[in-house]
């Protein structure tokens, strides 16, 4: 028997971080909760904190910190409050491995404290690789620190890797739904609602993902975390749109064989491979049923139609800052969206006009980010009708 992993959890209350959760509670002999965070959820972090007993709890909205204080002082569990809290929660000795299961650019800070503290992380947060890919890949390894994919699509290029480290990649495909709006045009598109967009064939998700998703800007964001996580050139990623969601992703080695790793659409397999790896642990997840999907099928995307796949493309080939520009415009546009306060179509403007209005860095360090994030981000709000 293995002594049991010790896991952290960024962004408990949240879509990945629930189901986490699942995976845990069904694996108790393999799994200890020593640290749960939550942005401003109170009365679910505290439910949990009952049924997990975790050593330590983090709210960020401090203004909720003495109510999770009171309502937990019964137990024996630290409650700490706000961002600098949740930045340095993830040094705790007693922490093995860390999720990383918070929202957008939020995630970068704990992440590379994290690695600095030498926790191997579980990363579900997608747009920590995206705005600082070769700043936290490049601290990861000299910290000895493992990234371990949960993005469904990752955690299959990961699994097709093993035992293949030797062999170089050829390339990737990506697969995608397509979302809701698969095989629509522009003209379509012009008028979604935010009600359509959420609703997204396969996946149970959080809103900005499905957002994402809807707008393909998902996958493009997906593009740039596996360029960092494999190490791979932009013309060995590419995507294929694949609506039934069983093939998870694909690698194609330099013999010309191609490795595809498939399942149902649940991301607790990829979370629980992620917590648990080297090891496969026994599960009653579902199974795929081939009787069901007399079909898998294939199809191009539509980056005309669906503009945001382009422009994450072009800032994936460019690098720099235009990852982190294009990262911080589409947090702005999707929150605007989801108020209706502008057009499913706008999104793209929206990015690729603080794409040309914001100062391009080829090398940026952790301090550029920060300053594009918060430039890209004030300039998408100026330029959203009021
Ligand atoms: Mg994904």
């Amino acid at each position: 028997m293995q002594e049991k992993k010790h896991i952290a959890i960024l962004g408990s209350t949240g879509s990945i971080g629930t189901q986490a959760l699942d995976v845990i509670r069904q694996q108790p002999d393999h799994f200890v909760v020593e640290v749960l965070t939550s942005n401003n959820n109170a009365d679910l972090l505290i439910r949990q904190a009952i049924t997990f007993h975790p050593n330590a709890v983090v709210i960020v909205d401090v203004s909720k910190l003495d109510y999770v204080r009171q309502e937990l002082s019964a137990y024996p569990v630290k409650v700490y409050g706000g961002e600098q809290a949740l930045a340095e929660i993830v040094e705790m000795d007693s922490i093995d491995l860390v999720l990383t299961a918070l929202v957008g650019y939020a995630g970068l800070k704990p992440t590379l404290n994290a690695i600095r503290a030498g926790k191997h992380i579980a990363l579900a947060n997608k747009e920590t690789l995206v705005v600082a890919g070769e700043l936290v890949t490049s601290l990861a390894k000299e910290k000895a620190v493992n990234i371990y994919p949960v993005d469904s699509e990752h955690s299959a290029i990961f699994q097709c890797l093993a035992g293949e480290w030797h062999n170089p990649i050829e390339k990737i495909y990506l697969t995608a739904s397509g979302g809701p709006f698969r095989g629509r045009d522009k003209n379509f598109l012009s008028s979604v609602k935010k009600e359509q967009a959420l609703k997204h064939p396969n996946w149970d998700m959080g809103a900005k993902i499905t957002i994402d998703s809807a707008s393909l800007m998902n996958k493009g964001l997906e593009m740039i975390e596996a360029k960092w996580l494999f190490n791979l050139k932009p013309s060995q990623i590419d995507v294929i749109v694949h609506p039934q969601s069983i093939v998870h992703s694909i690698v194609q080695f330099q013999d010309g064989s191609m490795k595809a790793q498939m399942g149902l659409p649940d991301m607790k397999l990829p979370i629980q491979y992620a917590l648990a790896y080297p090891q496969r642990l026994k599960s009653e997840f579902p199974r795929f049923d081939f009787i069901n999907y007399p079909s898998l099928t294939f199809e191009k995307p539509d980056p005309e139609s669906f503009r945001n796949l382009s422009l994450a493309i072009h800032a994936m080939e460019k690098g720099g800052n235009l990852p982190c520009i294009v990262n911080a415009a589409n947090e702005i546009a999707v929150a605007a969206f989801l108020k209706d306060q502008i057009g499913f179509l706008e999104m793209s403007e929206l990015i690729e006009e603080c794409m040309n209005r914001i100062s391009f860095l080829a090398h940026p360090g952790y301090e550029d980010y920060v300053q594009t994030d918060a430039e890209t981000r004030k300039m998408a709000l100026e330029l959203i009708p009021v």
